[in-house]
């Protein structure tokens, strides 16, 4: 496998980042990750706008133009030879001496790309069972809308969700309301169709493939309803669903152990997988 760290391809094993890189010291970095199909990266626009919207949120620049760092995601992606992945980037503001603060405005911002096989027919067959999701309180900052590497408490909350058997777990705000999952947007089918999922503030991710499924949805002539919703809510749904450039869109059928609507994986959810992925493979560059 081959990395692409600030400027030069290396060998992943030996892709290494300097002690003082902020990314690692400070979590002052932001990243993007691509689905990748036929080797083409699915949802660019959509991944482009959030980063530059991302580092424009810490006052990062961006570090060269959309056009170049396409081509060196792609140039990454072309040396490992992998067409069924993921795309990682990472952008940070840099390397310099410890201090809280940010460096000079000149300090060229830290680049890293990886890319990762992933078996599309292993996804297929996890989402044709559906998975199960645990929740667990939010205890995340104010600001999950700027996409950092600061994912400790995604990390802990997907770890929780490994313990208890399950792929994902949903962060629950202190109103009782599922905000989103630990690396993947939540949502219900209600018993008339209507198919709700959270508006986006700064509470959560805007979710590149959130947004395009909203696009689907709304081609497709269904009723969408961007409002929050318990868990009982979820396991009183027709289905649920969780969806991001991983997962794409994956049936849920339990929260906390307990059946969503009769516990099976739901018709709707698996056709909105369907659509998602033909108009992905379609759109990708
Ligand atoms: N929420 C969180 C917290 C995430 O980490 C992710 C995955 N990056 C998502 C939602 C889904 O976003 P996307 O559809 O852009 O992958």
């Amino acid at each position: 496998r081959i990395a692409y760290v600030n400027g030069r391809f290396s060998r992943h094993d030996q892709a290494v980042v300097h002690i003082e890189d902020r990314g690692y010291q400070l979590a002052d970095a932001v990243y993007e990750v691509w689905s990748l199909f036929d080797g083409k990266l699915a949802d660019p626009e959509g991944h482009f706008a959030r980063l530059e919207r991302s580092l424009g949120e810490l006052q990062i620049a961006m570090p060269m133009s959309r056009a170049a760092l396409t081509m060196v995601l792609k140039e990454t992606v072309r040396r490992n030879r992998i067409r069924e992945g993921l795309v990682y980037l990472q952008v940070g503001r840099g390397v310099a001496p410890r201090d809280h603060a940010f460096p000079h405005p000149g300090t060229p911002p830290s680049i890293v790309v990886t890319v990762k096989a992933i078996d599309r027919a292993a996804t297929e067959a996890k989402a044709a069972k559906g998975v199960s999701v645990i929740t667990t309180p939010e205890n995340r900052w104010g600001r999950c809308d700027i996409k950092t590497v600061g994912l400790l408490p995604n990390a802990m909350a997907k770890q929780a969700a490994k313990e208890r058997g399950a792929a994902e777990a949903w962060f629950v705000d202190e109103m009782g309301l599922v905000t989103e999952g630990s690396s993947s947007n939540a949502w219900i089918i209600d018993a008339d169709g209507t198919v709700r999922t959270r508006a986006t503030n700064a509470n959560i991710l805007r979710g590149v493939t959130r947004y395009s499924l909203l696009d689907i949805l709304r081609e497709q002539g269904m009723k969408v309803d961007e409002r929050p919703f318990t868990p009982d809510e979820a396991r009183a749904a027709k289905e649920a669903f969780i969806t991001g450039a991983g997962t794409l869109v994956m049936p849920v059928v339990a929260v906390d152990g307990q059946p969503v609507g009769d516990g099976t994986v739901g018709p709707v959810a698996m056709k909105l997988r369907s659509l998602y992925i033909e108009r992905a493979r379609a759109t990708a560059i």
